[in-house]
Formats: C-alpha cells, structure tokens, sequence
C-alpha cells in the first residue's frame, strides 16, 4: 500500500486493479512498430507492483532490458459500471504519476509468441507512483505536458493532448468489460521516447500541475529484495 499526499490529507492507494493502456500515444505505437488502434487497448497490472516515493525500482534478474514509461495515472473515486463518456469525469477522484516499467525483452518474446503481457508488466515495483494525488476538479487534464528523465537527461516528453483515446472514452469502453472500484488506476498509455533502465539511475517523472518524483533504479541482488 502506497500512501500519497491529497487533499489537505493523505490517500492510500490500494486498488483492486490497475488498468494499463498500450499505444495510447500515435508516436508510441509508431515506435513500438504497431498499427494505431481502433478501440482501447489495455492489459493489467498487479497491484503488487505499486511503489511510493523513496522505494527504489527493482531490474528483476529474468529481464536484460527493462524501460520506462511514464504516465498520467486517473484514480476512481466512484464504482463505474457501463458509464457513458458524457457522465465518466463524475466518476473520477484525481490524478496522479505512474510509471508503467516494463520489461521489453519479455514483452517482445510474448508478444512473437501471441502470450500475454503479465509477466513483462508485473514484477514487483514496476508501477511506481506519486508524488501526489490531484483532485480531479483542479486540474484539466487535456493538455498538460508529461516527461521523464534518467540521471538529467530528458528521454520522454509529450503532451496528455497526443492520447488517442481520452479519459471518459477510457472509462466508457473498460467499465463496459469490467466494474471500476473506488480506488482502483487506470494509467492512460505514455509518449514517446521510453528507454532502458540500468542499475544505479535516477528517474524523474514529471507531469504538468501534478508535480514530479523521484525514483532510484537498482539491480535485484544488489539490495536485500
Ligand atoms: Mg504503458
């Protein structure tokens, strides 16, 4: 459980599910040599992989290559269940930063052999978050700029005006197919630019009127994890 600045409070972020778009951004698809698609397409993630501020990123040992990509993360603050995208904002708490780290090299494996993408999205603290949760009526989301850099050097940036499919449209298509709890994340796809992690790097994410966080990037082993 991961607790995170909100309100004049805290909010502790236990969902029962993270829902992750994939190519969500035309300039992601284009790198990850995909067609655009025509309708969402979202996998999930384990809840088991959150991580707050302070805890460090772990390369787990099955993967040589693991990347970044950074994301604006919508909390549910509401149950959803087939809510049409005219009434979807109603049923939003705030936003947040998450960084849906991925191992590629198992992802591309499972994805030449038609698997599904758990393992490569899943590992423990591959859904870092922060620094803070946004209440979703102080801030419009429709063109903020996003970005991530490794040890100072900007990899990631684009601008949340680039998703393909926005919000609402999300929250109608996934709340046909499953029951959005309170709580649970829906991480909205990332921009271009996602790249390699290695042990002993320092991430910085950030995203307009949210704010930006730090995490650490160590190899398992390297710690006792
Ligand atoms: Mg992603």
């Amino acid at each position: 459980m991961v607790r995170l600045p909100f309100r004049d409070t805290h909010y502790d972020v236990r969902p029962s599910k993270i829902v992750a778009l994939a190519k969500n951004y035309v300039e992601h698809a284009r790198e990850m040599e995909s067609d655009v698609p025509e309708r969402p397409v979202f996998f999930l993630k384990p809840h088991s992989a959150l991580i707050g501020p302070g805890e460090p990123i772990i390369l787990p040992r099955m993967s040589k290559r693991v990347d970044h990509e950074v994301e604006l993360a919508v909390i549910i603050g509401r149950r959803a269940k087939r809510v049409p995208e005219e009434k979807a904002m109603d049923y939003v708490l705030g936003y947040t930063i998450l960084l849906d780290i991925t191992a590629r090299d198992l992802q591309a494996e499972a994805r030449k052999k038609g698997l599904p993408w758990t393992v490569a999205k899943g590992f423990d603290t591959f859904a870092p978050v922060g620094p803070r949760i946004v209440d979703r009526r102080e801030l419009d989301i429709s063109n903020l700029e996003i970005g991530l850099k490794v040890n100072d050097q900007i990899r990631q940036l684009g601008r949340t005006s680039e998703m393909i499919f926005k919000v609402p449209e999300l929250i109608e298509y996934i709340s046909l197919i499953m029951t959005l709890e309170p709580g649970d994340i829906i991480s909205t796809g990332t921009p271009a630019g996602v790249g390699p992690l290695r042990h002993g790097d320092k991430v910085e994410a950030w995203i307009e009127g949210i704010g930006r966080v730090e995490f650490d990037v160590l190899a398992e082993g390297s710690i006792l994890c």
